[in-house]
């Protein structure tokens, strides 16, 4: 019933994100872009993270886990070791992406981003997709992997994102303020009927975009949403 994963390494990002490298044992531990496992943290205790990498990458599977709730999962995954062997049950969830569409809008706050690695990369492979990514953090020392995303921005003019801080350092020169409102002005850029908007992270943030997206009348069917915390 549980999948053995070995774990490779486990990188302390900055002081609140975490990326954990791990090789499964097991053959049949398979995944769709997007979905999560759930971690055995002990008895009785388990915890889900998003795959934040691309299934092709098996053996290798990476999670991207915020530390900083101090709770039993993240407690037990900021200790976690290399060479330390992890339990979990199959991957499972519907927060997939829709590969048919042209545009592609993702918004996360937080730990919201996992999922969307492997999203991202996977829509990079065809040029002519449209991809906005937007990230919602408190502060400037949250932010990691910008390097990753200014790459991709390098790489392929169809990509393009943006960060913004809801408590910045005074020394923040960016946007400031909390993403909710952004994602119905960048969606109104788009046409609405080949858009999918994915948003991912916290619940209260979910339901406000959801809502203000609505309003906009952008169509229910093409928001995809996953709840994290
Ligand atoms: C489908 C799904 C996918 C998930 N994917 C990821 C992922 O990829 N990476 C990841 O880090 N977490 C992810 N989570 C959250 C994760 O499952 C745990 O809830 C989280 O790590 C906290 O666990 P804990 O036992 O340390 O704290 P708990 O004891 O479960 O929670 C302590 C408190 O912290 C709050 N909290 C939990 N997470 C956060 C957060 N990120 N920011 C602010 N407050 C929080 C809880 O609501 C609670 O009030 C996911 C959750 C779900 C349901």
């Amino acid at each position: 019933m549980f999948s053995e994963h070995e774990v490779i390494s486990n990188k302390v990002l900055n002081g609140k994100f975490n990326l954990i490298k791990l090789k499964s044992k097991n053959r049949d531990f398979k995944y769709k872009v997007g979905q999560f496992v759930t971690i055995k943290v002990k008895d009785n205790i388990f915890r889900c993270y998003s795959i934040a990498s691309l299934p092709e990458e098996l053996p290798f599977w990476d999670i991207f886990v915020d530390i900083s709730p101090g709770g039993p999962g993240t407690t037990y995954l900021k200790s976690i070791k290399k060479g330390q062997v992890i339990k979990t049950l199959n991957p499972r969830g519907n927060f997939l992406l829709n590969k048919r569409l042209d545009n592609h809008i993702f918004a996360a706050t937080g730990c919201g981003i996992a999922p969307f690695l492997p999203m991202i990369k996977e829509l990079l492979k065809s040029k002519d997709k449209k991809i906005f990514f937007l990230w919602g953090l408190r502060f400037k020392k949250d932010i990691v992997l910008e390097d990753l995303l200014k790459s991709y921005a390098k790489a392929n003019r169809n990509f393009s994102f943006k960060i913004i801080l809801s408590k910045p350092e005074k020394d923040w020169k960016g946007e400031t303020g909390h993403i909710n409102n952004t994602i119905s002005k960048i969606a109104k850029g788009f046409s609405y009927s080949n858009t999918g908007i994915y948003l991912s992270g916290s619940g209260e943030f979910i339901k406000e975009s959801e809502s203000l997206l609505l309003n906009e009348k952008f169509p229910l069917k093409r928001i995809f949403v996953e709840a994290c915390y």
